[in-house]
């Protein structure tokens, strides 16, 4: 099994990983169209932090997620879990890292069997892996509902018996009972009222310091990220759009996407006037995007050269990485030569589309 050369201080390293999604096949079955939900996402975890995935919907956070998890078989890249390479490993391997990589759901109400007590749905995942001793299950659940704020008694109850809040604290139970590693946190508050996410927020932040765990968050809650990540990652149709320290990244964003991102943020200050930037449009469909870079179509920045030529991520600042043309001194000292070559292709497109029309009306009048 390959691991990386560094030691395994980062927990989840990830290396241009992709998840394409096939959405339309010839008749063999063989795919003609991708889906692109992932695609050519790095970052490194190191243990015992947590980095914040955001993005509007459909940018590939969720599908990032679960690739991570090993629920979607990869297209591309490399996931390191502790130093060891678990990319391509089979099913029965993968058991051994599922104890260690455990996910919270974002719905408390579907994500919880509405058979089984709450003692059992904890226990379950306890008793196949063996964490403790059979005569031991019953109290080391019960130590781990009151760690979650559940009382004791609620052991033979059942979810239906339950408020949102109760029943993600039992997700969250069930999830760090069998002691795991990292947890993938999808969106874990956005189901809840905004009382019980303050809760549950606090809960799991003061679970990674007790317990030394390691998160994923997954939201579109950037107030909740900034209380709760050491690093951020921003998405949009898949790629990474900016990567760095949190505080950093709220103190100094520099992607146009993040700075509208972060412009809708609340500032709990009334003598601070908030400049919020609005985006144009919707988010355009991950299964055809935009040439260039893929923000084009909605940045207030747009250059003529972001219209044709992908931007290349990069590290802008130690430890600050970003994908856009403004921060690229070779693309920002040949702007001239860029719209040039832009005017070309223009021209030659229009030159294209006029000697189809031409041949097109020929066709007709012979027809
Ligand atoms: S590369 Fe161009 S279009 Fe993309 S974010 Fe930067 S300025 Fe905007």
């Amino acid at each position: 099994m390959q691991t990386t050369d560094e030691s395994p201080k980062y927990i989840l390293e990830v290396k241009n990983l992709k998840k394409y999604f096939p959405i339309e096949k010839n008749i063999f079955g063989k795919p003609l169209r991708y889906l692109r939900a992932v695609d050519d996402v790095s970052f490194k975890l190191e243990k015992g932090k947590a980095i914040g995935v955001v993005g509007e919907s459909g940018c590939g956070k969720t599908t990032l997620g679960r690739t991570i998890l090993k629920l979607y078989e990869s297209d591309g890249g490399q996931i390191f879990f502790n130093g060891e390479d678990i990319t391509k490993i089979s099913k029965g391997q993968m058991k051994k890292y599922r104890k260690d990589i455990q996910l919270i759901f974002q719905d408390p109400y579907s994500s919880l069997p509405p058979r089984m007590t709450v003692g059992n749905i904890i226990s379950e995942a306890v008793k196949v892996h063996k964490i403790v001793p059979k005569d031991e299950v019953s109290n080391y659940i019960k130590d781990i509902m009151n760690k979650c704020g559940l009382q004791p008694q609620y052991y033979d109850r059942y979810p239906h018996e339950f408020s949102g809040g109760q029943r993600q604290r039992i997700c969250i139970a069930r999830a760090l009972a069998v002691k795991p590693k990292l947890v993938i946190c999808d969106e874990p508050v956005s189901a809840l009222d905004v009382s019980i996410q303050a809760q549950i927020i606090n809960l799991l932040k003061d679970l990674q310091a007790k317990m030394g765990l390691t998160y994923v968050f997954i939201s579109h809650d950037l107030s909740v990220v900034k209380y709760i990540t050491n690093d951020i990652l921003v998405m949009y149709l898949g790629n990474v759009m900016e990567l760095g320290e949190t505080e950093e990244i709220f103190k100094n964003p520099m992607h146009p996407y993040t700075k509208a991102l972060f412009s809708a943020v609340p500032v709990p200050n009334p003598d601070v006037k908030m400049q919020r930037i609005i985006l144009k449009g919707d988010i355009p469909s991950p299964a055809n995007p935009p040439k260039g870079c893929k923000f084009h179509t909605r940045c207030s920045e747009c250059m003529n050269v972001c219209k044709f030529k992908e931007p290349v991520y990069y590290e802008a600042y130690p430890k600050h990485f970003v994908s856009c043309h403004l921060y690229n001194p070779e693309i920002m000292n040949n702007l001239e030569e860029y719209d040039k070559m832009y005017e070309q292709m223009e021209k030659e497109a229009l030159e294209k589309q006029e000697l189809e029309k031409n041949k097109r009306k020929k066709h007709e009048k012979k027809d």
